[in-house]
């Protein structure tokens, strides 16, 4: 163990030197509190999207594209629909639609109870590598109590890589640990896939959150074991959202539409979903879009 990781917001990879395990650790912390600071979430689903934000950033730490993970929930019962986004450079950003009924819901609910039921509800779980390559979805049943769990099956199911995940949050902070046991591995290396499963179950899930760096936290839990420990990778709030997506969609409503809502309302104005950040068109910024055809380059009126 060479490097010294101690960000609160970073993710640290990690491999077994003597054995065919690799893992990773990550600690949101700011970025969860800006995510959550977004919306006015109920407890159940604040601390849901805190794990999944966690849950993402470990995922996408495995993918071997620099493109982006979404983990999209959707629902009909006191959630209709939950997203949490996270890309290559570990830019999270989530959002999501409930009802007045999520406020009810235990601050430990689950996906199940949010969805409104196992047959109501579905993860799924995408992988879009951004460079115009195959998308891939793959789509989780809610049929697990924990979001560790679930997406233990989704990772054993579609990439047939065993993997255990350990989820923990305290207020807004979310903190994930995932291992995994290296695709190839033979049968003589299922001793020390075993046996750090044993030291993973008997690992209490606060401590992760009360972890401030990954290598006394990876010494404790496998003290038998030489572990190499990667860099730290530093973890985000990063919304993807812009003015000229925002011009971009509007020219899909149409002219007749955004001339219609400018005449009643004096401007477009919208706001992004997962960052809140507000977008407005007053009447010459919003003909500016239909002008020409390279009308995309005209700059918008942002307040
Ligand atoms: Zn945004």
């Amino acid at each position: 163990m060479s490097v010294q990781p101690s960000a609160a917001d970073s993710l640290s990879r990690f491999v077994f030197e003597h054995a065919p395990i690799r893992g990773a650790w990550v600690s949101l912390d700011a970025t969860a509190r800006d995510i959550l600071a977004c919306h006015r979430y109920p407890p159940a689903l604040q601390r849901v999207l805190a794990e999944l934000l966690a849950a993402a950033a470990l995922l996408a730490s495995t993918l071997k594209f620099a493109g982006t993970l979404t983990a999209q929930l959707q629902g009909d019962g006191a959630v209709r629909l939950l997203v949490v986004e996270c890309d290559a450079q570990l830019a999270l950003r989530a959002t999501a639609q409930w009802s007045d009924a999520a406020a009810a819901l235990p601050a430990g609910a689950s996906l199940c109870e949010l969805a409104g039921g196992a047959a109501h509800g579905r993860l799924a779980l995408t992988l879009d590598p951004k460079d115009g390559g195959p998308i891939y979805q793959g789509i989780v049943a809610l049929e697990a109590v924990s979001i560790a769990t679930l997406i233990e099956h989704y990772l054993e199911k579609s990439e047939q890589i065993a993997s255990r995940i350990v989820l923990a949050t305290q207020g807004h902070r979310a903190c994930g640990l995932l291992l995994q046991r290296l695709p190839g591995a033979g049968p003589s290396d299922a001793l020390a896939w075993h046996a750090a499963n044993r030291r993973l179950d008997a690992f209490a899930a606060g401590a992760l959150v009360e972890a401030t760096a990954a290598i006394p936290l990876l010494q404790a839990l496998f003290p038998e074991h030489d572990l190499r420990v990667f860099a730290p990778q530093p973890a985000r709030f990063g919304c993807r959202c812009s003015s000229e997506r925002v011009a971009n969609a509007l020219r899909l409503i149409g002219r007749t539409e955004v001339e219609s809502i400018v005449a009643e309302q004096g401007a477009v104005v919208t706001h992004c979903e997962f960052c809140n950040r507000r977008y407005a068109f007053d009447a010459d910024a919003a003909r500016a879009l239909f002008a020409s055809p390279d009308a995309g380059s005209a700059a918008p009126v942002r307040h």
